[in-house]
């Protein structure tokens, strides 16, 4: 028997695609799918998300996969291309790239394609990670437009740094200069990542790229997924294994970090930083046992945790099913509590969890 258990809640992510749509209503949707669908399960979330227009993944590896588990939709690579060497790949395949840099352009004018492929040109408005300078623009626009590798349908995009944060200016800046940039051309424009979608409908344009709002899990500062009707897709469960009694004075754990202040009752539950829970979770950080909550004490090791169950030691039991998040848990406090961001957290989990898809 397996414990440590990904349930993940197909009806939850459908209904978190609805809500996409639903506040932008006049968009096309590209389910962000990288770094396995945030840890939910590559093919398996690309297939239950058939009401979405596209797919983005990072890289080539996550696409190639994509297209071996049967799924035909446009796919885009937000990475784009490494080399010139990649660009039969992206034909064979019908993937769409992001083009960001002069060596992507110098490449794309100088590989002979037998049809051309379909291109999003990044414009870096501020984040200065991937995309052109807005003085580049035009020069580099032209060529594009003039290679005949490249299909007629160029798509225009940029990102947000700071769109989690509604009292952050910088995103409006973003969406102005991008605008004022991109002024006369038809083509479609592309923006709005979660935070934009839930936090700034001026950015929604023709396409949004929505990737943790999919999963149930709000992007936005000091907020949580049902704050914005979202349902958590994930619930990362396990069992307790043992339980212990430990008295005043006792040192638990790997380093004796905690020490017990008075009599006490331990769970220990069979999850640890092997199954991707983070190691630096700190003391307090709540689990889910039949309904309540109970904070983890001591180091968490490879495998377990160990969990302060009070004098609640008659009411649970070896074998209790334990949620450390999902639905009754919000991975965005989980985050808080290991100093980190629920992205994360669901990327983290590693190959020894199992997925039960229901
Ligand atoms: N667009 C780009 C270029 C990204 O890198 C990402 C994710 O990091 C997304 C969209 C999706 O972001 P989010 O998961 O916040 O919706």
């Amino acid at each position: 028997m397996r414990l440590a258990t990904a349930e993940i809640d197909i009806n939850a992510l459908r209904h978190n695609l609805a809500i996409v749509k639903q506040m932008a209503p006049s968009s096309k949707v590209m389910a962000v799918l990288k770094a396995n669908a945030y840890g939910h399960g590559l093919v398996k979330i690309a297939q239950c998300l058939q009401g979405a227009d596209a797919f983005a993944v990072a890289r080539i590896d996550e696409a190639l996969a994509l297209r071996a588990g049967g799924l035909t939709k446009p796919i885009i690579l937000l990475e784009g291309f490494f080399d010139s060497s990649d660009l039969p790949i992206l034909l064979a395949n019908n993937f769409e790239t992001v083009v960001h840099d002069e060596n992507q352009l110098a490449a794309i004018e100088a590989c002979q394609l037998e049809a051309p492929i379909s291109v999003w040109l990044k414009i870096d408005t501020g984040m200065h990670r991937l995309g052109i300078e807005p003085e580049q623009f035009e020069e580099f626009y032209t060529r594009l437009k003039q290679s005949p590798n490249v299909k007629a349908d160029t798509k225009l995009m940029t990102h947000f740094p700071c769109a989690d944060d509604l009292n952050n200016h910088f995103t409006a800046l973003q969406i102005a200069s991008f605008t004022k940039l991109v002024k006369g051309q038809s083509d479609a424009l592309c923006l709005a990542n979660s935070a934009g979608i839930i936090g700034w409908p001026d950015a929604h344009f023709d396409w949004v790229r929505s990737g943790l709002m999919l999963y149930g899990v709000s992007p936005m500062l000091d907020c949580v997924g049902v704050d914005h009707a979202l349902k958590p897709v994930m619930r990362l469960k396990t069992r307790v294994i043992a339980i212990k009694h430990v008295v005043s004075g006792d040192r638990i754990g790997y380093g004796g970090r905690w020490t017990c202040k008075e009599d006490t009752t331990l769970a220990v539950v069979a999850m640890g930083y092997g199954d991707g829970y983070p190691r630096h979770a700190r003391e307090g950080t709540p689990v889910v046992i039949k309904g309540e909550r109970y904070g983890i004490v001591g180091s968490i090791s490879m495998d377990m945790i160990t969990v302060d169950i009070g004098s609640n030691d008659k009411s649970i039991h070896v074998g209790d099913e334990v949620e450390m998040w999902g639905p009754s848990l919000p991975v965005e406090e989980i985050a808080i509590c290991a100093d980190t961001i629920p992205y994360e957290l669901l990327c983290n989990i590693t190959p020894r969890v199992s997925y039960d898809y229901q």
